[in-house]
């Protein structure tokens, strides 16, 4: 007999529009002085009516088109009704049976994790606990009430702690190439709640499809470690109870880091009956072919591809375009790196070496221009095959054309160096090397 975990994923991702879903207050709430950035619409007072923010709407559409889902004509927010003191209204503006995108997928490595739908709802507030005055107290900040938080549900398809990290990593990366969160666990701008159960495979089980007849949520995962954590917890505690023979309860348990395991916290007699009807304050959605045509004509083209190409038009390892394009930022830096290396027109320096340096070396790119970097790689690179009398020669010229970057220099702009420098590495054609270049420049301008 072996046991299968059966897994699915829902991960929560705050949008980072300027406002908030449905009101004009800030939505960055992070690090703010609680109860700063509140309206009568985000605080539920009575009265007071949301009008969804559109680019939260395009965001939620444009991910949905990312993670290969359909878009539906006709979308719609619900109330979903429940108490809890950081919910003002008393209900939450979700959607329910009509949301914004459905029946998408992700490929993780080779596998396909079946997305069941993507739908927009606004975050609630925040509770603190606090000790006030000597008492223990449990207070309310409304700052991240409203705030618009896309849900991305998964099929039950994943079946271990390391592919639903997989998984969230991928949410990550596609949220931030497409810029529309920071996807950050530890800021909470992304969460996630797996539900899991463990099926016994034995000889007569014929279909795949069957799932058990439970299943357990995990709320509170605020990191990637703890996410892994929590469910090989999980998934152990369900096997040792099959061991003896009992189902597990179907229940919502909570991730308690300190102790390692989880711990229950709603049983199956007390879940929630939401009780969804329609928003009557807002009207229906509706989307024109045209609108989602536009949408996704604005999809940047996104680390899976890029990889491809990269391996592709630049010879690179799977591995090391797979580091290079971790991020947007620092697969664009590499590729104006290679265009650096293009226009200097150093034959002896490959796109690979480029990679090497920016992986091993650990380059800060945000502090080293990529032509700069094209010219720490070709002085370390490059042999001499230029005689110095032609160097001098060559300095000379690029001294007298260039006055104002002398006087620049002169006057103790740093920066003017290296831009003479490249002037005399494009003569050169990266026939000599860059502390060479550099020693006789400073030589000349400081003489
Ligand atoms: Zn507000």
């Amino acid at each position: 007999m072996t046991y299968q975990p059966i897994i699915g994923l829902e991960v929560h991702v705050e949008l980072k529009t300027k406002s908030k879903l449905f009101c004009g207050c800030p939505a960055e709430h992070f690090g703010t002085k609680p109860n700063t950035q509140t309206c009568p619409v985000c605080l539920g007072l009575p009265g007071a009516l949301p009008v969804p923010n559109k680019k939260a709407v395009d965001w939620t559409i444009l991910l949905g088109l990312a993670l290969n889902c359909s878009i539906h004509k006709v979308s719609r927010f619900d109330r979903k009704n429940y108490f809890y003191p950081d919910l003002p209204k008393g209900y939450q503006i979700s959607q329910y049976d009509e949301p914004l995108a459905s029946k998408g997928f992700v490929k993780i490595d080779t596998k396909k994790i079946r997305i069941r739908r993507v739908h927009l709802e606004e975050d609630a507030g925040k509770l603190l606990h606090e000790e006030v005055n000597g008492v223990k107290s449990t207070l309310v900040d409304f700052n991240r009430s409203g705030v618009a938080l896309v849900e991305i549900v998964t099929e039950p398809d994943v079946r271990s702690s390391e592919e639903a990290r997989t998984f969230l990593k991928k949410m990550r990366q596609i949220a931030r190439y497409l810029g529309i969160s920071d996807g950050d666990m530890e800021k909470g701008t992304m969460r996630l709640e797996p539900n899991i159960s463990v099926k016994l495979e034995t000889r007569n089980t014929k279909h795949e499809d069957d799932l058990p007849p439970y299943k357990v949520e995990i709320k509170n995962i605020n990191s990637f470690n703890f996410a892994k954590k929590a469910i090989d917890f999980e998934i152990a505690r369900q096997v040792s109870l099959l061991e003896k023979g009992e189902t597990p309860l179907q229940e919502t348990r909570g991730w308690d880091e300190k102790k390692g395991v989880t711990v229950s916290q709603r049983g199956k007699g007390e879940a929630h009956d939401y009780r969804y009807f329609p928003e009557p304050d807002i009207p229906p959605m509706e989307f024109s072919k045209s609108q989602i045509e536009n949408l996704r004509s604005q999809i940047p083209e996104l680390a899976e591809e890029k990889i491809a190409r990269f391996i592709r038009e630049y010879n690179l390892s799977q591995y090391d375009a797979e580091i290079l394009c971790d991020s947007r930022e620092r697969a664009e830096y590499y590729e104006s790196t290679i265009r650096e290396l293009k226009n200097l027109r150093i034959k002896e320096l490959t796109e690979k070496t480029v990679a090497n340096w920016i992986i091993n070396k650990k380059v800060d790119t945000s502090k080293v221009a990529p032509e700069d970097l094209v010219k720490m790689i070709a002085a370390t690179t490059q042999t001499t095959s230029m005689p110095d009398e032609e160097l001098e020669k060559i300095i000379k010229e690029v001294i007298s054309k260039n006055p104002k970057a002398v006087a620049d220099y002169q006057g103790g702009k740093e920066q003017a160096l290296m831009f003479l420098i490249g002037q005399v590495m494009r003569e050169t054609k990266g026939k000599r090397g860059f502390d060479k270049m550099k020693t006789v420049i400073e030589q000349r301008l400081n003489a």
